[in-house]
């Protein structure tokens, strides 16, 4: 086995055990990049040297018998968490050459448990996509299948984390970012309850949906990442000052006597047969380790897509106000006055999918029009939380399939938004509702594509998603299939 191909919790157990360094480890990641990258091109910048100077600071704190729960493991970070001095794009013109004054605080936190940062990852512009293509830096690959999409829009993290160019890796998630691409890569992926892991620092895409969380390769290390990440944080006003569990202690226990959901309007027409059946049979082998599957019903499923794409464009166009040639990254040349500058810059700087997005959150916002769609998506958005409100007296997690299809080509849907919006039509009621989500690996097709079931929970349990995920796969061990590169 390569250093590379190792977990979280091997690796750290390897270093601790002095069995290898955190330099000889981040050799055979960078090693592992340079084999791979040219075909997968996850990363938008690497960190090689601020990577090696942590990894000696690593080195140096192990041999010191200082400990943290990362020290020395190499993890990945989507270029939309501000490193200090260090480019964050956003994968967007408009900031290809910001480098924040400061350190998103997950970065900060991992940082602060020793974790060596490899690289920055390849994502959306400004995680607006699901696929990865709307990048100013160039698509990234499924390493499963390389004509095919990674997922998005955090599909560099997913994609480094499936093809070993990292141990972990951090993502965001506003409408499925990162569960959609964990499915599509077959990995491990988690968006936390709205208010669960500080947003400072994190480029606002829409900031009532917003969330950030882990890419592991398994449920374990899922646990220890959210042990690193969560926690209130006073700079955030929507963090929440709630307690921690240990996460890890959801692990390994068993689901015996649990009543998890079937939604029926998650299984409707237009799901793949072949995501349909390794969904199904995560379902079955969970209920014969002793779990009741009982059917739920979701009624406003069928408004989640229109009502994000009413709430997240909205909330966008307000945020990216603030990119106007003045205060960040890129300017156009030779404006003739100020008006012209703005234009130019948002014009140049901005990419379609970016502009699609401001012009429908100006419109819903507009005078005269709010009242019709910004105020009536948010009541919806009431409704749909009461959804499971009332669903979450029944049961105590739901499971659905994570996306409709495995991964799809590359440019298949590029040219049809609406076929794009609808690859999110599973994830985005959790944005909706604050809820946290995970997509576990369940199988694959029989090309070969790996599929995800997705669990969800109440506001703040989280640590019911990690003891299903690490009970789902016992029961379904992780496939000693890789993605050959
Ligand atoms: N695909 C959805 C969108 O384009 C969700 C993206 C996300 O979660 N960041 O908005």
């Amino acid at each position: 086995m390569e250093l590379y191909e190792l977990t979280v919790h091997e690796l750290h157990e390897k270093l601790v055990s002095g069995e290898t360094t955190a330099r000889e480890v981040l050799d055979a990641y960078y090693r592992r990049i340079e084999a791979v990258e040219d075909r997968v091109h996850a990363y938008i910048s690497l960190m090689k040297e601020t990577a090696y100077a942590q990894a000696e600071e690593a080195d140096r704190s192990i041999r010191e018998g200082r400990i943290g729960p990362l020290t020395g493991v190499p993890i990945a970070l989507k270029d939309i968490c501000c490193t200090r001095g260090f480019p964050t794009t956003c994968a967007s013109r408009i900031l290809e050459n910001f480098r924040p004054p400061y350190d998103a605080t997950v970065v900060a936190r991992l940082r602060a448990a020793g974790a060596v940062f490899t690289g920055k990852t390849n994502m959306d512009e400004f995680a607006m996509g699901s696929s990865t293509e709307t990048s100013y830096f160039g698509v990234t690959r499924n390493p499963w299948d390389l004509e095919r999409i990674p997922g998005g829009s955090s599909g560099g993290s997913a994609a480094a984390v499936a093809a070993d160019e990292c141990a972990a890796a951090i993502g965001s998630d506003t409408g499925g970012s990162i569960r959609q691409p964990a499915a599509l890569c077959g990995v491990v992926g988690m968006k936390p309850t709205y208010g669960r892991v500080s947003r400072f620092g994190l480029v606002a895409f829409a900031s009532s949906l917003d969330q950030i969380g882990p890419f592991t390769k398994d449920v374990r290390d899922c646990a220890i990442l959210m042990n690193v990440i969560a926690g209130h944080d006073p700079r955030e006003s929507t963090s929440v000052p709630v307690e921690i569990p240990d996460y890890r202690a959801f692990l390994d226990r068993s689901v015996e006597g649990w009543k998890i959901g079937i939604p029926r309007e998650y299984f409707m027409e237009g799901i793949d047969p072949e995501v349909r059946a390794a969904v199904e049979g995560a379902a079955r082998a969970l209920e014969g380790s002793g779990a009741k599957l009982i059917e739920v019903s979701l009624p406003h499923t069928k408004y989640c897509v229109a009502v994000y794409y009413i709430i997240a464009p909205a909330e966008a166009s307000s945020n990216l106000a603030r990119y106007d040639g003045v205060r960040y990254g890129f300017r156009a040349e030779d404006p003739r006055d100020l008006l012209e500058m703005y234009k130019k810059t948002r014009s140049a700087g901005f990419g379609a999918e970016v502009k699609r997005r401001i012009i429908i959150g100006t419109y819903v916002l507009s005078s005269g029009y709010y009242e019709a769609y910004y105020k009536k998506a948010s009541q919806v958005r009431a409704l749909i939380r009461e959804d499971f409100d009332r669903v979450f007296a029944l049961c105590d997690v739901i499971l659905t399939p994570t996306t409709p299809t495995a991964a799809f080509r590359l440019g298949e849907k590029l040219d049809d938004p609406i076929q794009m919006y609808l690859s999110d039509i599973f994830t985005i009621s959790a944005n909706l509702a604050g809820i946290p989500g995970i997509s576990v690996p369940c199988g694959f097709t029989g090309e070969g594509l790996p599929v995800g079931v997705q669990f969800l929970a109440p506001h703040f349990e989280e640590g019911r998603l990690i003891q299903i995920g690490s009970a789902l796969s016992t029961l379904m061990p992780r496939e000693v299939r890789r993605p050959r590169l």
